[in-house]
């Protein structure tokens, strides 16, 4: 049995070869903090956020990128790992997991433990663009430049990629989760209104955008007023979310530039001919392929489902693991 898991700070996703991403999660574990029992992971979990009691803890054990709860982050691959298993449960799965490129060799090793901790034969690490090329069906063994940035929850990173491997990359901790509490500021200060994560992650998917438009979309929302402190609704304009997050946009089109001032011209030249790969679930952002090719002045491609793309790519090596052994950082 052969499973690959995208272990996002946001989402995680379960792909099984033949079958596909059978699995898509919210990377959210609930604990009863008095006998530190876990009571929920994924979706059951964030149907807890902001209803429990204070005898329980709704979080994220990857917040930013790496294993902040090891016992957490065990309990929940092992949620997940049991979850497809289905019947065949009793023989120890071969675990592709894909992880960030900057991870520290201490992270690395937690993440191993973790995963053979849960149940697994053996695990092997792959670095997210490399999983996000393939998964976009991107033949990074070709002697060609590759540009994939990849932009989740709680980081964006930007990754060059020929001959099967990384040339350059960087990342920050600058993700749709940065965007959430940006939106959050904005509202606060010009409405002296309060609103949750969760609300402003909603107006960002639903009217959010990377570009100034000339008929921007309007929505309304449910905040709790910091004066009267009761609820309140209000309306808010696209052009208005823009500018609370237009900051942190720059930042990231900042990352992608250095990224390609340090890359080697030849390879730098097929990026700009093929374009810049887009994958994660801010690339989602309305506008933002356009926003980020305007700065840079190179075109980019926003994948098929961009959510999918890393647990896409597990499955590609997973059904391969011979041809990419070597791509693979392994322990028995
Ligand atoms: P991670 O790899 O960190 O788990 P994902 O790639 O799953 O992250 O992306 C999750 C992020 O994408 C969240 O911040 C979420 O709000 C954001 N997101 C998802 N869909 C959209 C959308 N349509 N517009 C903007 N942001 C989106
Ligand atoms: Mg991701």
């Amino acid at each position: 049995m052969k499973i690959g898991i995208d272990l996002g700070t946001c989402n995680s996703l379960v792909f099984l070869p033949k079958k596909g991403v059978v699995l898509q999660e919210p990377s959210i574990v609930a604990v009863d903090i008095q006998d530190n029992r876990i009571l929920a992971v994924g979706k059951e979990a964030k149907e807890m956020l902001g209803k429990t009691p204070d005898t329980i803890r709704v979080f994220r054990p990857l917040k930013d990128g790496a294993i902040a709860n090891f016992r957490i982050t065990l309990a929940m691959i092992r949620y997940f790992i049991n979850k497809v298993s289905g019947p065949l449960h009793f023989l120890k799965p071969e675990v592709v997991i894909g992880v960030p490129t900057g991870i520290t060799s201490t992270e690395k090793r937690a993440v191993i433990e973790a995963g053979i901790g849960a149940g697994a034969k053996n695990v092997y690490l792959a670095k997210t663009p490399i999983l996000a090329a393939l998964g976009a069906g991107i033949p990074i063994e070709s002697p060609s430049g590759n540009m994939v940035v990849d932009i989740g929850g709680g980081m964006a990173e930007a990754a060059v990629i020929s001959l099967g491997g990384i040339v350059y990359s960087r990342s920050t901790r600058i993700g749709g989760d940065k965007l959430d509490a940006a939106i959050a500021e904005y509202i606060k200060k010009k409405y002296n209104l309060f609103i949750g994560d969760q609300t402003a992650e909603e107006i960002k998917i639903k009217i959010g955008t990377a570009i100034l438009e000339k008929e921007p979309k309007v929505m309304e929302f449910r905040g709790r007023d910091l004066i009267s402190g009761l609820p309140k609704n209000i309306k808010i304009s696209s052009n208005e979310v823009c500018e609370a997050i237009k900051d942190y946009l720059s930042e990231i089109a900042q990352l992608v530039k250095e990224v390609l001032r340090e890359t080697p011209p030849e390879l730098a030249a097929d990026i700009m001919e093929k374009g810049i790969i887009l994958t994660g679930g801010t690339s989602l952002l309305r506008n933002f392929p356009q926003f980020l090719s305007k700065s840079l002045g190179v075109p980019t491609i926003l994948v098929e489902e961009p959510l999918l793309a890393v647990a896409k790519g597990t499955g590609v090596i997973l059904e391969n693991l011979d041809l990419y052994r070597k791509l693979l950082m392994i322990k028995k």
